[in-house]
């Protein structure tokens, strides 16, 4: 099967400093990978450059076997390209439907974009009038989520989605991305504590200094592999 989102062979820099020394990944349509690694490791960067924020300075981005390498965000977002980015992108001083009528500009009405949102996330619903900043964390990861459903994605890139919620709150959102990635969208999911998303992943990579050091199924070895750089003994 041709993989949605390919990332063959991507180096990345800042200036003259390397961070992705050859990064290849894909995403498969419904599944979801985990990209995994300590702080620094060119996580973020990697899905910058899926989503064509950040050029890559060699290698390949392909979106459904198409070579897509060099296009910009626009393109890539047209092609089905979505990133919710860390600290999540929602507007906090606009009210829930407010944040979400910003999205009519995919071509979407008002109506369609609440059904999507509040038929995956119904709690939007009651805070519709509320402002995004007044919601607690979990909740703002929704609306960032619903959000970006709006777009209609066949890619989901999502960095930290977990970070400052409670586990439990983490696991319930990860549930709904696990039935997003369900009905056929491809998502990847960066996180530098694995726990909750290894739960859901389908495939796990790990990146340590810009390089994929190992992938594979989240199973018992790799969730070691992973303790034991996080205590920083590998
Ligand atoms: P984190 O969890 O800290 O975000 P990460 O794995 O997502 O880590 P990146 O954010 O991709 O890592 O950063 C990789 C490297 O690139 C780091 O050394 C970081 O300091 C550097 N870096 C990231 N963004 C920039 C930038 N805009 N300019 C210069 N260097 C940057």
């Amino acid at each position: 099967m041709t993989p949605l989102l390919e990332l063959r062979d991507v180096r990345a820099a800042y200036g003259k400093i390397t961070v992705l020394h050859g990064v290849s990944l894909s995403v498969a349509a419904g599944q979801v990978v985990a990209l995994l690694g300590p702080n620094g490791a060119g996580k973020t960067t990697t899905l910058k450059v899926a989503a064509g924020t950040h050029r890559a300075e060699s290698g390949r981005l392909l979106l459904g076997g198409r070579d897509m390498t060099g296009a910009n965000p626009r393109d890539l977002a047209r092609a089905g390209v979505c990133l919710i980015p860390e600290g999540r992108g929602v507007f906090p001083n606009l009210s829930v439907r407010d944040n979400l009528l910003m999205m009519t500009f995919t071509g979407r009405s008002r109506e369609q974009i609440e059904e999507i949102a509040f038929a995956r996330f119904p709690i939007l619903a009651k805070r519709a009038n509320q402002a995004a900043g007044s919601m607690s964390g979990g909740e703002q990861q929704m609306l960032a989520l619903a959000r970006g459903l709006a777009t209609d994605p066949a890619v989901l890139l999502l960095d930290e989605l977990s970070m400052g919620l409670a586990p439990l709150v983490v696991a319930r959102l990860y549930e709904q991305v696990a039935e997003i990635a369900q009905q056929g969208v491809a998502v990847l999911v960066v996180e530098q504590f694995a726990a909750a998303v290894l739960g859901i992943a389908d495939h796990a990579a790990v990146l340590v200094r810009g390089r994929v050091e190992r992938q594979g199924a989240p199973d018992s070895e790799l969730r070691a592999e992973l303790s034991a750089l996080y205590l920083g003994s590998s």
